[in-house]
């Protein structure tokens, strides 16, 4: 894939998440409202928002994933803010040279480890954490043992973020907000980890217009 069709994907899938996080809004501030403050779909749309506004055409793709976490430091606020938008800055430099296939599995890990590293969650304390860890673990799995597509893995990925939600509502928190309440978070899922999913699967949406199930190009760039 040459770099001209990269960004194409990339402004793409940014149009895409930030859409669906628009139509989440409702409820992903419903979810917080029922074990915090009640403002994570405001927040995270707010952010998208002004990563649309703040895109140009111009930069690497590295770049441009950049300018993307820096409009959501500058605007989401709140623990989801540094997190989501931070650790996209920091991942961005696995993107300067181009995308392929070992690059967005640097770039997952990379994501991985700056949102644990700053929020300090681990596994089983219903946060983020808990969707993007299956999700990184089972794409680079997929790609680096399994050697499948990037659409592929991307599939797989979905799947575990997936479970990693539905594994949230049935522990208590441990960190943020909800951890407030103790036992009494127990029964819901966690709101940071549900709008990980859905930018997930938007992401996977994006890749399903730009890849077919071999995804070639992407594949020969990553050999
Ligand atoms: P706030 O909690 O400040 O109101 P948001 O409502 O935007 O911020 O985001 C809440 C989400 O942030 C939680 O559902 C959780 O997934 C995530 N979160 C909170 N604290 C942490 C942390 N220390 N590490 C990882 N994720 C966290
Ligand atoms: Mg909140």
């Amino acid at each position: 894939m040459d770099e001209g069709t990269q960004r194409a994907a990339l402004e793409t899938a940014l149009e895409s998440v930030a859409a669906r996080i628009e139509a989440e809004k409702g409820h992903l501030t419903e979810l917080d409202s029922a074990i915090g403050d009640a403002d994570h779909g405001a927040n995270l749309n707010r952010g998208f928002q002004a990563a649309l506004e703040d895109a140009n055409g111009e930069g690497d793709p590295g770049e441009f994933v950049k300018g993307v976490g820096m409009a959501l430091v500058a605007s989401v606020g709140g623990a989801s803010g540094p997190l989501y938008g931070g650790s996209l800055v920091h991942a961005s430099t696995e993107f300067e040279d181009g995308i392929d296939r070992a690059a967005s599995v640097a770039f997952a890990e990379s994501y991985l480890e700056k949102v644990k590293d700053r929020g300090k969650a681990n596994v089983g304390d219903k946060t983020m954490v808990d969707a993007i860890t299956p999700a990184v673990h089972t794409y680079k799995h997929a790609i680096e043992e399994e050697e499948l597509s990037a659409l592929a893995a991307l599939t797989r990925a979905v799947d575990a973020a997936e479970r990693g939600v539905r594994f949230t509502t049935v522990i208590r928190a441990n960190k943020g907000r909800a951890s407030y309440l103790g036992w009494r978070s127990v029964g819901h899922p966690d709101p940071g980890a549900t709008s990980t999913l859905y930018i997930l699967e938007a992401l996977h949406e994006t890749a399903a217009a730009y890849l077919d199930g071999t995804d070639e190009p992407l594949a020969e760039d990553a050999e």
